[in-house]
């Protein structure tokens, strides 16, 4: 089925997981003989992936939609990713103007070419060396838009120090903070998809719906891919997934601790970053997760607590142990040095200013590498949207300014002692520098969560349009 130069126009707003499924589906097109241009207007047609884990995405995306299709005036218009499942109706009434289509990744895919999306990903490669953010002719520009001014400057002057004395603070603060670590600045990685939706049901997510059926890859095929890595001399594997844990637990065949073993008995120097694993199955398998820290085959856990107070925790519909939680994190910090990222929601319904409080004093006495505050967006048709106890948003942005503030101060404090070589107006600047750098991922919109870029941010008018 060739489509002989059918000219197609690519763009997202999503996460790292769902952009990958994007990915997938550019080859499989480009594969067909459909060409991908980089400006809406030359398109036949405009693909957007989008999300809508928070409403603010969700606005985002209808923006660029927006955009798009006024510049794309004649182009058919597609949607799809979480926002296709989870907010069609909010998307058709805001692009009235022109009828949408809205497919899943696998549907265009088939639709178009008569590929299958599942064979087509046990075919490709995503190595972050490839096609991502750092081709050498926009690395720079690129890194900026991702983690911000304050970040790259903190880079820039670790790398510097360096230089000077023979540290390694650049490698330790790429490690360490957001934005930095699912790239390829100091090393390729592989990303590969291992799950796909999740079996659990908080009361907040609307990801079981925009992401459908939970569905693990089959592991033949995560060894195959992760042995062509290996072969490249890739170590580093990225396992994507909206919640990994539960690999295998939908079927009789392999789970997560098998996939675990069977990965790292490829080669004994295989790094493991994971990305997501949720409290519980992070707990059951606790035993497994920390001895492949302890020996370097794991070096992140993305690990989402949300909240420190149990009462919100039982009404978000997870894990209320956080006793037991704390107990196995302070294990593996005691004999490991993998990092830990985590999420923490704010202005959950119901959240009293004592429940805010349990969680500023969880996160504090945690102390992770890293730590996001996030505020509560009620999603279309989950528990949440409609509980009666809703947090005004002056209250919600309130709380969110102060687990802010809290975790840019634990940031920096993190990079203290590293720091006493400097004479002290020398670190406090540096250190002021760090908490900007945490601080401003709340402020503008960075394109962290769209590690995939297939063609350069939509312009839409000044010295940079046209040059999408
Ligand atoms: S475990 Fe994570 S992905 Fe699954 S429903 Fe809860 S928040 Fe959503």
């Amino acid at each position: 089925m060739n489509q002989n130069g059918r000219r197609v126009f690519l763009a997202h707003n999503s996460c790292l997981n769902s952009s990958y499924d994007l990915n997938v589906l550019k080859v499989g097109l480009e594969r067909d003989g459909y060409v991908i241009v980089d400006q809406p207007e030359l398109a036949d047609e405009v693909i957007f992936s989008g999300c809508s884990v928070r409403s603010t995405w969700v606005d985002d995306a209808i923006s660029q939609i927006h955009q798009i299709s006024s510049r794309a005036s004649s182009a058919k218009i597609t949607v799809t990713g979480c926002i296709a499942n989870v907010s069609a109706g909010v998307v058709s009434a805001a692009i009235a103007a022109r009828p949408i289509n809205f497919q899943s990744h696998a549907d265009i895919l088939r639709n178009r070419t008569g590929q299958d999306f599942r064979a087509l990903d046990r075919d490709i490669s995503q190595d972050t060396a490839h096609d991502f953010e750092g081709n050498p002719d926009n690395g720079l520009t690129q890194m900026r838009r991702r983690v911000g001014t304050a970040k790259a400057e903190v880079l820039a002057r670790f790398e510097q120090l360096d230089r000077e004395h023979g540290t390694a603070l650049a490698s330790l603060y790429r490690r360490t903070t957001k934005g930095f670590v699912f790239y390829h600045e100091e090393e390729s990685a592989e990303l590969i998809t291992v799950t796909r939706s999740c079996l659990y049901r908080c009361s907040f997510c609307s990801i079981p719906r925009g992401r459908g059926d939970f569905e693990s890859v089959p592991i033949d095929d995560i060894l195959r891919k992760a042995t062509a890595a290996l072969d490249r001399g890739v170590r580093r594997l990225i396992l994507v997934g909206d919640e990994v844990g539960n690999y295998g637990a939908e079927g009789a065949g392999p789970r997560f601790a098998d996939l675990l073993r069977a990965l790292v008995a490829l080669n004994p120097q295989i790094r493991l970053s994971i990305r997501y694993i949720e409290p519980k199955t992070f707990m059951k398998n606790a035993e497994l997760l920390k001895s492949l820290c302890d020996s370097g085959n794991i070096d992140l856990l993305y690990v989402s607590l949300q909240s420190g107070s149990e009462q919100i925790l039982r009404a978000m519909n997870r894990n209320p142990d956080l006793s037991k939680i704390s107990d196995a994190y302070a294990a593996f910090r005691n004999t490991t040095d993998v990092v830990f990222y985590c999420n923490w929601m704010v202005g959950f319904p119901g959240e009293t200013e004592s429940d805010f409080q349990q969680t500023l004093k969880l996160a504090r006495a945690l102390d992770l590498q890293i730590n996001v505050a996030i505020p509560f967006s009620a999603r279309p048709d989950t528990p949440a949207e409609h509980y009666a106890d809703q947090i005004d948003d002056k209250t919600k942005e309130y709380r969110l300014s102060r687990l802010s503030i809290e975790l840019a101060d634990m940031k920096a404090a993190m990079f203290e002692q590293q720091l006493s070589f400097l004479d002290d107006e020398a670190r406090r600047s540096l250190l002021q520098q760090i908490k900007l750098g945490e601080m401003q991922q709340y402020q503008a919109p960075l394109a962290e969560e769209r590690p995939v870029v297939f063609q350069r941010r939509l312009q839409t008018g000044g010295d940079d349009a046209g040059k999408a």
